[in-house]
């Protein structure tokens, strides 16, 4: 189980203490709302898988979004002018706004996973890079102590 505790910085609202950030499948109950501090991730805003669930599939089309994403390239994913450039330009974007997403729950339409099952669901890559650990340059020995205070 994830140890991670989630805080809020006081002056730029990252969640520093509470739940860690989760997907949230988004809903058209009468009566449902979307939690607070949710990002919304659905087309046509640049966080939306820009691949088609109805076009490729849905296992397909969150996998070539994680393949996209992590490629800075699009031409060495295959995929020809324009259409290379605007997937990298809207990457360039997608880049941009993650440290934003950092502790924020993430929204898409997609089912939620059973219990102990993988999220099928670009939102959930999403979560994934975004909340990925920080790496910081420290100086050796503080390096050696974290290493120590982490056993
Ligand atoms: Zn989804």
């Amino acid at each position: 189980m994830c140890a991670v505790l989630w805080l809020r910085c006081s002056s730029c609202g990252t969640k520093l203490v509470g739940d860690a950030p989760r997907r949230i499948q988004l809903r058209r109950t009468p009566g449902w709302r979307l939690p607070p501090d949710t990002v919304v991730c659905t087309r046509p805003r640049a966080l939306g898988n820009p691949f088609s669930a109805q076009h490729f599939g849905h296992a397909q089309a969150v996998a070539m979004h994680e393949i996209w994403l992590r490629e800075p390239n699009a031409a060495a994913l295959g995929y020809a002018p324009p259409l290379a450039d605007k997937l990298d330009a809207l990457r360039a974007e997608v880049l941009r706004r993650l440290p934003a997403l950092r502790g924020r729950d993430l929204a898409c339409w997609c089912r939620l996973p059973a219990p102990g099952a993988r999220d099928l669901c670009h939102a959930a890559t999403l979560l994934q890079l975004a909340n990925a650990p920080l790496r910081y340059d420290l100086p050796a020995p503080l390096r050696h102590d974290m290493e120590l205070n982490d056993a």
